[in-house]
């Protein structure tokens, strides 16, 4: 059994990424630029965003932070998602989720120029990465390609279950996975909350990507012995032993699944910090205009 270690082939990423903007800088070219904004004071939100800015500063991206009270009106922050869209020196920027009740999430991602953005939501760059078009491909389930390929693992052929079928990572995470490219090849089953015999299925899979959000909800009986598994889940739970007042858990019990598996990701350590390096790639797209010419 190999842990995949997220840790590792994150700071891989990034260190790549940090030769390929010295080296960018070096012949005269532009700096990066990565903008964020975040609405509220989710305590999640925060750590997410504060590794981002750092990840910027690590690799020598210019970031910019954006913060507005949760009372913020759907009309400000479409103005200010105008006037990022219009800045000529921001190359891409996310909008954090979740926002507030207030504000229709929908709109907000389709108020964003395509051009700019890296988190992969716009249904442009959806619509593009299913037709297999030059995207921006939405970081997690980029991060788990990336964990796949620079592990070696096989892919062609094999039976891929995706738990979860979210806009953010299940549903792109399937598309995905069927691909004729590599990743990919997979014959793919997305299984839901509505799924009624989901143990049958992911007991199939050689490929098991949990992204649901229920923590330790993959136990040791609905995996098959070999299987990959992908834990893309990352919930806060209350651990009075750490300093924090909680710890991070993911979707699959580790413990036990671990010894029928022939790879598998850590939470943390695993797909979490992979997020954060595949944003950083697609803004050095971005910035290098290589999706849209
Ligand atoms: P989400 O929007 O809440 O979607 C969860 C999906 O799981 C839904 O499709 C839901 O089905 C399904 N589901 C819920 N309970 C289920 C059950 N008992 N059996 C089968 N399916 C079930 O969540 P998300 O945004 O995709 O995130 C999923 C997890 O990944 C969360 O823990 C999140 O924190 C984590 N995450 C991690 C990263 C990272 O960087 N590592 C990034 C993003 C998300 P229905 O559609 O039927 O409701």
């Amino acid at each position: 059994m190999t842990i995949i270690d997220g840790k590792l082939i994150s700071a891989q990423l990034k260190q790549e990424l940090k030769a390929e903007v010295d080296k960018q800088i070096a012949n005269g070219g532009k700096i990066p630029h990565l903008a964020a904004i975040l609405v509220g004071d989710n305590g999640a939100s925060e750590t997410y965003v504060a590794s981002k800015i750092r990840s910027c500063e690590e690799i020598g991206f210019k970031s910019s932070l954006v913060r507005r009270n949760s009372d913020i009106s759907e009309a400000e922050l479409l103005e200010i998602i105008k006037g990022l869209n219009e800045d000529e020196d921001v190359d891409g920027f996310i909008v954090q989720l979740p926002l507030p009740e207030q504000i229709n999430v929908d709109k907000v991602i389709e108020a964003i120029d395509p051009k700019k953005d890296v988190d992969g939501f716009h249904p442009i760059n959806i619509g593009r990465m299913a037709k297999g078009l030059p995207a921006y491909i939405s970081a997690t389930p980029f991060g788990v390609l990336e964990l796949l390929k620079r592990y070696q693992i096989e892919t062609s052929g094999k039976h891929c279950v995706v738990v979860g079928r979210s806009q953010i990572v299940g549903l792109p995470m399937s598309i995905l996975m069927q691909r004729n490219t590599y990743p990919g090849n997979c014959t793919v089953s997305l299984v839901h909350s509505r799924t009624k015999n989901l143990a049958e299925i992911t007991r199939q899979a050689d490929i098991l990507i949990a992204a649901l959000g229920k923590p330790e909800f993959i136990t040791a009986d609905m995996v098959k012995d070999g299987v990959v598994v992908i834990d893309v889940g990352l919930t806060r739970v209350v651990d009075v032993s750490k300093k924090s007042g909680f710890a991070l858990k993911g979707d699959v019990k580790f413990e036990e699944v671990a010894p029928k598996s022939s790879f598998i990701t850590p939470v943390p350590g695993g797909v979490g910090l992979m997020t954060v390096a595949a944003l950083m790639y697609n803004t050095l797209l971005a910035a290098r205009k290589e999706v849209y010419a």
